[in-house]
């Protein structure tokens, strides 16, 4: 008999193959006190443990792929970097002296501490790399216990792996062994597996509970990574259906992949511009595996979230140069720091009370005008690093004209320093505005008479448009970018730029949405910036479309209100391909 479970769909695809069920790792970490003349020999135990964990990863970075994605080698560093780190060494060596104890209840002791400090962190993305301390905990424990942890690849060749969690380094080798998907009992979107699989092309359902109750070893599997179904021993009927969807999915694949490279050119010969967006540098060789193209969104703030301060202008520059310089040419969009709202960091400086409503609050460009001091050591970096390459300047969150005229005069003193020293700088700088806010798309032709180009963020001015917090799944129900009003927010904006001249694109995740690329090109919109794995199937859709057409389309669509209208008439139009 058949069983469907459901999960969380990760990592889009159809696997179809055998269950390799792994077993839980049990780490029985018992306390011994010890004498204190035991302690010194302990204290290198713990050492030679140590040691040894960072050859094994050392040893699986040497087998991974020189082409590996960056992300990917990222995971295995970031595990490197914690076992080289004071926290986890000398931490574990203080819990030795202090307890006097063994060497594994020490270790455990301070994989307790670390993991509360990550488990208190607000951004969900830090929080879920609680993962890894106890990856490294549980490597570093499987070296004092002598046990070695598993990569015995050839095991998993054409399996779907169950397992409760995967450490980094497991999923790498598996996918070396050409394993056919993952389910995890645990984890969720931004979990390690979930991340990895996506990155390897991997089909993968996370958050299955008690999936190694209701799945055993050699049991046949359908795995769904599209609607986060598993179907255990499928009758011939469902297995015939997805071995067709993973066909059509395979062909389409191959349909997308040969799009890299191509010019996102319409049927009607009209030029599209189509770049990335990225949160990081590295991020850079995530855009280059789909396609070689330049970057429109480059969200600066995580440079401050991940070390919890304001980098110096050195520290900025560097990075900043060093995503010009893996672009080889292409053009680089950076936008100021975004702080505030969802993202925010737990800096030294007294911000005044914590605001009621941060998402309306003190955020982005607002933050910065407050503190120029912070804000200018930014400007000076992206400004120097502009003579390395093609670099606009993007602000966030702009409400008013009068915002934009102190930009542009913190950017004009900031070009001034640079003249004094004599360093080099693109003097004809682009500078735009991110248009999120629903009274910058009311005043658009103000705001585009002073800036050189604009870029719709989505997300905000859904949010604001709405009415809705962005982050709260109460009113996540809401949250709808067919909206009438915010059509016609995203609709005079175009049109604004259209009229003064300058470059409109979009860079919030809508623009990443295939179901929405049809109509946004009908409304006139020539420059999208979408998410790496958005980039060919954006580009599939461009390429197979005539604006003329769509333009006819989407003026109707504008004129109606009923939501479930608007939506059934987008959805005609996506079905047009
Ligand atoms: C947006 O608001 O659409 C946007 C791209 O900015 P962020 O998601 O970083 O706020
Ligand atoms: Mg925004």
């Amino acid at each position: 008999m058949s069983i469907y479970i459901s999960g969380i769909g990760v990592s889009k695809g159809i696997a179809i193959g055998e269950a390799f069920v792994i077993a839980r790792e049990q780490l029985d970490a018992n306390q011994t006190i010890l004498t204190p003349a035991e302690i010194p020999a302990e204290i290198k135990r713990f050492q030679a443990a140590l040691k040894q964990a960072k050859q094994q990863l050392h040893d699986v970075k040497e087998k991974i792929a020189k082409d590996t994605a960056c992300d990917i080698v990222a995971f295995i560093d970031t595990h490197l970097l914690m076992l080289e780190d004071p926290a986890f060494n000398e931490g574990t060596i203080a819990q030795i002296k202090q307890h006097s104890c063994n060497a594994e209840w020490a270790l455990h002791l301070q994989g307790e501490r670390l993991v509360q400090v990550f488990d208190e962190m607000e951004d969900p993305y830090l929080r879920t790399r609680k993962d890894d301390v106890l990856h490294v905990v549980k490597r570093i424990h499987a070296c004092l216990v002598g046990k070695e942890q598993s990569n015995d690849g050839h095991l998993y060749k054409g399996k779907i792996i169950i397992a409760d969690d995967l450490a980094p380094a497991d999923t790498i080798m598996m996918q070396h062994q050409k394993v056919a998907g993952f389910i995890t009992e645990f984890g969720g979107p931004l979990s390690h597996t979930a991340i990895l699989a996506r990155n390897l092309g991997i089909p993968a359902i996370v958050g299955l509970h008690h999936a190694r109750q209701l799945i055993h070893r050699n049991d046949t599997l359908v795995v769904d990574g599209f609607s986060g179904v598993v179907i255990n021993s499928p009758d011939k009927k469902s297995l015939k259906y997805y071995r067709g969807v993973r066909r059509d999915e395979i062909a389409k694949r191959s349909l997308l992949n040969s799009l890299s490279g191509q010019p996102a050119v319409t049927l009607d010969k009209k030029q599209i511009t189509l770049h990335g967006n990225i949160d990081r540098p590295r991020d850079i060789r995530s855009i280059k595996k789909y396609d070689d193209t330049g970057v429109g969104l480059y969200r600066t703030e995580m440079l401050f979230i991940e070390r919890n301060e304001w980098p110096d202008q050195k520290t900025q520059l560097k990075a900043y140069k060093r995503a010009i310089k893996a672009l080889d040419g292409k053009p680089l969009t950076i936008r100021t720091m975004d702080l505030g709202a969802d993202k925010e960091i737990q800096d030294t400086i007294d911000h005044g009370p914590m605001a009621h409503n941060p998402a309306m609050g003190l955020r982005a460009i607002r933050r910065c005008l407050k503190e120029p001091q912070d804000f200018m050591p930014q400007l000076l970096a992206i400004l120097r690093a502009s003579a390395f390459g093609p670099i606009r300047i993007m602000i966030p969150m702009l409400t008013n004209t009068g915002e934009i005229d102190q930009v542009l005069t913190l950017i004009e003193e900031a070009k001034e320093i640079l003249r004094q020293k004599k360093t080099a700088f693109d003097e004809k700088i682009q500078i735009g505005a991110m248009i999120e806010v629903p009274a910058a798309a009311l005043a658009v032709d103000a705001f585009a008479r002073k800036l050189d180009f604009l870029s719709i963020g989505t997300n905000d001015l859904i949010q604001y448009t709405l009415a809705i917090d962005r982050i709260d799944d109460e009113v996540n129900y809401l949250y709808n970018p067919l909206h009438p009003s915010v059509l016609k927010l995203i609709h005079m904006i175009i049109e604004g730029g259209k009229r003064a001249n300058i470059p409109v694109s979009m860079c919030g995740e809508m623009a990443s949405d295939t179901q929405y690329t049809r109509l946004l090109l009908g409304m006139g919109l020539e420059y999208f910036s979408v998410q790496a794995n958005a980039l060919l199937e954006v580009k599939h859709i461009i390429v197979n479309s005539t604006m003329k057409n769509l333009q006819k389309e989407a003026k109707q669509i504008m004129q109606l209100h009923d939501d479930n209208e608007i939506k059934s008439r987008v959805q005609q139009l996506v079905n047009l391909l």
